[in-house]
């Protein structure tokens, strides 16, 4: 059986207290996970976060992964700013790509994507390339895609599971082994998602923030 991936998104926030907070709390919720051999849970923290992340990981002996929201499109070397796959891979294994935010308020291009996925992929990250809609490019060598309708994303208006059943259905059948739907996923409808036969898991922001719905998330699926 293939497992069922729980992707959460912080997006740009928290304080180093606010994380610390976050990871005892959840800590305390460990035994409400429920079965863990089929649930991969990959946490996204902001890249300044990802060293202390890791560390509370190791603390509480939580059973997460982690990911990073971004990747430069290019090598390590004179891009101020930017964080390369070669110094992210110290801490994550996982990086989102093209997320819709970036697209639109960084002026992401398709071409940005494929080149952060060429890089995270030379690195040995696995990219999960968010897609708005059927019509987004996949870049070559990704594997891992997420449906992120723009409609959905941060709304509490999910789309409805058939139609993202539809969608990733399309996607699985051009070849990606892995799919995802994320907006507005909570505790109430994750299951309604994560039954669907292409949908593999889900990708929740917002209630990824709070560790007591990110845990009945990972309890009810
Ligand atoms: C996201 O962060 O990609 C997302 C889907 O957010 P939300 O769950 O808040 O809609």
């Amino acid at each position: 059986m293939n497992k069922t991936y729980i992707i959460g998104n912080w997006k740009s926030n928290k304080t180093s207290s606010d994380v610390r907070g976050w990871f005892e709390s959840i800590s305390q919720m460990k035994s409400e996970f429920g079965d863990l051999d089929n649930k991969a849970i990959i946490l996204c923290p902001p890249f300044h976060h990802l060293a202390l992340s890791s560390a509370l990981i190791q603390e509480y002996e939580l059973p997460f992964e982690l990911g990073a929201q971004d990747v430069s499109p290019f090598e390590m070397g004179a891009y101020t700013g930017e964080i390369a796959a070669a110094q992210l891979k110290e801490y994550v294994s996982y990086v989102i790509v093209g997320h819709s935010e970036r697209r639109k308020n960084f002026s992401e291009t398709d071409e940005m994507v494929a080149a952060k996925v060429k890089m995270a992929l030379k690195e040995e990250l696995k990219p999960i390339v968010c897609v708005q809609g059927k019509d987004t490019p996949i870049p070559e060598g990704a594997k891992i895609i997420a449906y992120e309708p723009v409609f959905a994303i941060g709304t509490g208006k999910a789309d409805n599971p058939e139609d993202a059943e539809e969608v990733l259905k399309f996607f699985r059948e051009k070849g990606i082994e892995t799919t995802i739907y994320g907006g507005s996923v909570n505790p109430d409808n994750v299951l309604s998602f994560v039954e669907k036969d292409s949908i593999d898991g889900v990708l929740p922001g917002t209630d990824s923030l709070d560790p007591k719905l990110f845990a009945e998330i990972i309890h009810n699926i």
